[in-house]
């Protein structure tokens, strides 16, 4: 049978610890895969040289993923198009702001046969309307598309410490299909994939649990403890599930409370997120949130803030946004100066 070409489009902290473990799958299931992974990256330079140059000469991405080792045979692009031609693989890995302009580049580009899968985290809301990212790539570049969440700090999975991942497909034979197919690129040792039929619950834990997190960084800065975190937790994970079902037919209320994209990913992204982190030094330094990404991400990108913001705009359009107590906080404490010592007060 012919082998499958695998491209990773992305290549920021996450995209660069998905494309190390890609590289060393297509490897090991050489009989499936072909070896050879063609990573999409955003071309930028570092110190008068380019990423893509660094990343193939040195088989790090020293900007995104410090110390970190890439098998040799994943070569970097500065090229979305020249990645994914010819691929039938097509992993989305890029801050759900370029995703956009990403699939408008793509389009009528790839293989109508391929198969995608987004591990994008955050939603497309525009005209009132939202959308998760497997669908936004389906719909513009006519592949079926999967997601991929889970409790999943791109640092901890790079270095091969435990961890669980969620791939939520599509139903029917071929959607169980490309899910085995992406569970084999992806399932190792340490890094343990489960898989669910819900493609918009996955998507959507990914998504909101980052809201959540702004909120558990705003407790941490508060200094107000780890049982006003758990009830944020809580609460935020009742917000997640009721906005889903509410606004998503036939996500699974398992996929919240079971899986490591509901349950486990909300946990660990209120624990040692950069959502968290940006959060609570919101509160201790009073900057604003586009300030403090730049300040202490150097490059990497904040989620929450935008995907507030735009869940914030999709539930207004609606008259719902007080339904959505926790939700709301946050967009207030973000984007219209409300005290964040409020933060509980509507809960
Ligand atoms: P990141 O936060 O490291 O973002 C930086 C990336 O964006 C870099 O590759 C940069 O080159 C690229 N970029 C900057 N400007 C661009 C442009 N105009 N067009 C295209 N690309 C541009 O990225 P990440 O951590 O790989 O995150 C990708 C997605 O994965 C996000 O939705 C994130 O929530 C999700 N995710 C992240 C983690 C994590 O721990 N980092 C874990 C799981 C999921
Ligand atoms: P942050 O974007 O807040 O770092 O969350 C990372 C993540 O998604 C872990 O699963
Ligand atoms: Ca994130």
């Amino acid at each position: 049978a012919k082998k499958l070409k695998v491209a990773i489009i992305g290549s920021g902290n996450w995209g660069s610890a998905i494309a190390r473990i890609a590289g060393i799958n297509t490897e090991r299931h050489s009989d499936v895969f072909e070896k050879d992974v063609l990573m999409y990256v955003y071309e930028e330079e570092i110190k008068g040289k380019k990423l893509t140059q660094i990343i193939n000469e040195e088989h790090e991405n020293p900007k995104y993923l410090p110390g970190v080792k890439l098998p040799a045979h994943v070569r970097a692009v500065p090229s979305a198009t020249e990645a994914a031609q010819g691929a039938h693989l097509l992993v989305f890995v890029l801050p759900h702001q370029f995703i956009g302009s990403v699939c408008k580049e793509l389009k009528g580009k790839v293989d109508p046969s391929a198969r995608a899968i987004s591990m994008i985290k955050g939603v497309d809301v525009r005209d009132g309307d939202i959308r998760i990212f497997a669908d936004v790539i389906e719909e513009a570049l006519g592949v079926d598309c999967s997601a991929l969440s889970g409790a999943n700090i791109a640092n901890e999975v790079a270095q091969d410490k435990f961890s669980e991942t969620t791939i939520g497909h599509r139903e029917g034979e071929r959607g169980r299909e490309s899910a085995e197919l992406f569970f084999r690129l992806f399932d190792t040792k340490t890094f343990k994939v489960g898989m669910i039929e819900d493609v918009a619950g996955v998507s959507l834990c990914g998504a909101l649990k980052n809201v959540v997190a702004i909120a558990a960084g705003f407790t941490d800065g508060l200094g107000w403890g780890d049982n006003a975190k758990a009830a944020v937790m809580r609460i935020g994970l009742m917000e997640m599930k009721r906005f889903s079902e509410e606004f998503f037919k036939g996500v699974k209320p398992e996929t919240f409370t079971e899986t490591s994209a509901g349950i486990a990913d909300l946990i660990t992204t209120c624990m040692g997120g950069r959502n968290r982190k940006c959060a609570e030094a919101f509160v201790k330094t009073g900057k604003p949130f586009d300030q403090l990404e730049k300040e202490l991400l150097n490059g990497q990108k904040l989620q929450g803030t935008e995907t507030a913001r735009e869940v914030h705009e999709f539930l207004k359009a609606r008259g719902k946004v007080d339904e959505y107590p926790l939700f709301r906080a946050v967009y207030s404490i973000a984007y219209e100066g409300f005290d964040v010592q409020d933060l509980t007060s509507k809960l």
